[in-house]
C-alpha cells in the first residue's frame, strides 16, 4: 500500500486500517465542533501498542504543524504496516494529527491561526515576551506572495534585511510572538484544543512510565532530503546525551541554522511531556525532513498565511495552497522513498534506545 495520501481523510483511514491489521489499540479524540476541508469529521487518533503496565515508553507524534502530517502520517502508517518484531517491554503510543482541523485544511496552525508548536507554555508562563524583530520585517512577511517575480523580490530584500540586522533577529521571530494573531509562530492566548488534548494523551496513555522516550515528526528544516534533529535539551545534560546516542549524531546538530544555533523556542508541544509527568526520565526530539531550498520554503511559508488572512478569496487560492503542501510534502518520489525508509527506521532507533536506556 501507499504510506502518502492526498488528504486527511485517507491518511486517517490508512492509519487506522494499519492499527487494525497491527492489533494496535485505538482511542479517538473527537475534534467536535469543527469540520475538515470536505466536511469530514476530525479526530485525533492514539494507537498503542505493548503492555500497559510497561515502566518504559516511546511517543511518537505527527501533525503539530497540521501540512507536515502528510509525511509523518505516511511514516506512523509505514511503521504499523512493516514492523512484525516489536520489543515486547517498550509501551508504543502513537498520535496520529494532533492538529487534525489544521492537517485536513492544509496550514500549519489551527482554526484560530495558533501555532501549536508555540503554545505549551505551562502552568504558570510569566509574560510572553514582546517581539521586536517581527514587527521589524513583518512587512516582508505579511506580504501578498501570489506574484512569482514579487515573491522573488521580498525574499531578496528578507535576505538584505537579516544581513544588514543580523540573522539571530531571524531567530527571535522564530521562538514565537504573542502579540500578532494574524502571524507566523503566534502561541496564542489561551491553551489551544491540540494542547489541552495532548495533555489528556500523555496522562491517559503514559503515565505508569517512569522512562519515555518521545519523537515529533516535522518537515521543512534541511536541504531537500536532509535529516535535520532537533533536541532542546542542554547539550551535555543526560537527556541530551541519550537522545543524541539513539539517534547517532554525535556532532551533527543544529548545522541546518543560519544563525548558527537553533532559536530558543518557547511553548514546544514535547514539553508538555515532562509539564505533565514530572518524576520521569524523559528524552527525545523532533526529526525534520528537508523538503526545499530556503526561497521555496520561503515562499511556501508566505502563502500559507496570507490564504489564511488576505487571500482567501484569490483566483488561485487553490493551486497556491497546493504549492505550500508542497513545500511541506514534495511529490518528488526520491524524497518519499526516502521518508518512508528512514522515517520509521529512526522510530526503531527509539524504541532500541528506550529500550536500553
Ligand atoms: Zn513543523
Amino acid at each position: 500500500m501507499e504510506s502518502f495520501s492526498e488528504s486527511y481523510a485517507e491518511a486517517r483511514g490508512k492509519f487506522l486500517l494499519a492499527c487494525a491489521d497491527a492489533g494496535a489499540r485505538v482511542t479517538t479524540y473527537p475534534r467536535e465542533g469543527l469540520l475538515g476541508e470536505t466536511g469530514e469529521v476530525l479526530a485525533t487518533d492514539v494507537a498503542c501498542l505493548g503492555p500497559e503496565a510497561a515502566q518504559r515508553a516511546a511517543i511518537v507524534m505527527c501533525g503539530t504543524h497540521g501540512s507536515e502530517a502528510f509525511s509523518g502520517s505516511a511514516i506512523l502508517t509505514r511503521w504499523l504496516s512493516s514492523r512484525d518484531d516489536r520489543p515486547s517491554d517498550v509501551r508504543l503510543v502513537f498520535v496520529h494529527a494532533i492538529n487534525p482541523w489544521a492537517f485536513s485544511h492544509r496550514t500549519r496552525t489551527d482554526e484560530n491561526n495558533v501555532d501549536i508548536n508555540r503554545n505549551f507554555l505551562g502552568a504558570d508562563p510569566g509574560p510572553t515576551p514582546e517581539n521586536s524583530a517581527y514587527d521589524a520585517a513583518v512587512n516582508l512577511l505579511h506580504a501578498d506572495p501570489s506574484d512569482a517575480a514579487g515573491v522573488l523580490a521580498l525574499h531578496r530584500a528578507y535576505r538584505a534585511h537579516f544581513e544588514a540586522n543580523g540573522w539571530a533577529q531571524e531567530g527571535q521571530i522564530w521562538q514565537g510572538q504573542w502579540h500578532r494573531p494574524d502571524g507566523f509562530m503566534y502561541g496564542g492566548q489561551a491553551p489551544s484544543w491540540s494542547n489541552i488534548t495532548f495533555r489528556r494523551i500523555v496522562r491517559k496513555h503514559l503515565s505508569r512510565a517512569t522512562t519515555i522516550g518521545f519523537l515529533d515528526w516535522h518537515t521543512g528544516i534541511g536541504q531537500f532530503g536532509e535529516i535535520v534533529h532537533l533536541i532542546f535539551d542542554e547539550p551535555g545534560s543526560i537527556e541530551h546525551r541519550a537522545a543524541s546516542g539513539w539517534w547517532g549524531l554525535a556532532g551533527k546538530e543544529d548545522g541546518a541554522f543560519k544563525t548558527g544555533a537553533k532559536p530558543k523556542y518557547r511553548g514546544l508541544l514535547c514539553q508538555a511531556i515532562r509539564q505533565e509527568l514530572p518524576d520521569a526520565r524523559i528524552a527525545g526530539g523532533v526529526i525534520e525532513f528537508g523538503t526545499a531550498d530556503d526561497y521555496q520554503i520561503f515562499r511556501g511559508d508566505l502563502i500559507d498565511r496570507w490564504l489564511r488572512f488576505e487571500g482567501r478569496d484569490h483566483r488561485d487560492a487553490k493551486a497556491l495552497r497546493a504549492a505550500h503542501v508542497d513545500t511541506c510534502c514534495p511529490r518528488d518520489i526520491s524524497w518519499r522513498r526516502l521518508v518512508e525508509v528512514r522515517g520509521p527506521e529512526a522510530i526503531d532507533q527509539l524504541l532500541a534506545g528506550v529500550a536500553g536506556w
